[in-house]
């Protein structure tokens, strides 16, 4: 299942991203025809917290203000689990991550993640949220 996040969900699409959810972020400024297309196109689940939106894909209205409750709402919504951290993508650019040592290792920017405190913390809200 791939997600498309609006702009107001951003940090909900970067956890997606690290729960191994292929998700593009959208920016403030794009209008909601745009949003829809992208979606439609791509087959993506839209998730947004603006009620207007209707498309002919799947939508999720998110009603949490706290971006851990939202994963929630889209893990209980779609009956998904974290895949995290085998499938993890990248939380800047959605690309996918290699393990290389303990290092993992973004395919398409670069970017390094080791295991260190913000993994154990992204380990430990996900032990909170019952994952
Ligand atoms: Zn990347």
């Amino acid at each position: 299942m791939k997600f498309l996040a609006d702009a107001m969900l951003a940090r909900l699409g970067r956890w997606l991203r690290m729960m191994g959810y292929d998700t593009i972020i959208m920016k403030p400024d794009v209008s909601d025809e745009f949003v829809v297309r992208k979606a439609v196109e791509e087959d993506r689940v839209i998730l947004t917290r603006d009620k207007r939106i209707r498309a002919s894909v799947k939508v999720l209205l998110v009603k949490s203000d706290d971006h851990l409750k939202q994963l929630k709402e889209v893990f209980d919504a779609f009956h998904l689990k974290s895949l995290f951290p085998e499938h993890s993508r990248c939380s800047v650019c959605n690309g996918e991550l290699r393990k290389i040592g303990d290092k993992w290792v973004c395919i398409k920017c670069g970017k390094l993640y080791w295991e260190g405190s913000h993994w154990i913390r992204i380990k430990k809200s996900l032990k909170e949220l019952g994952y």
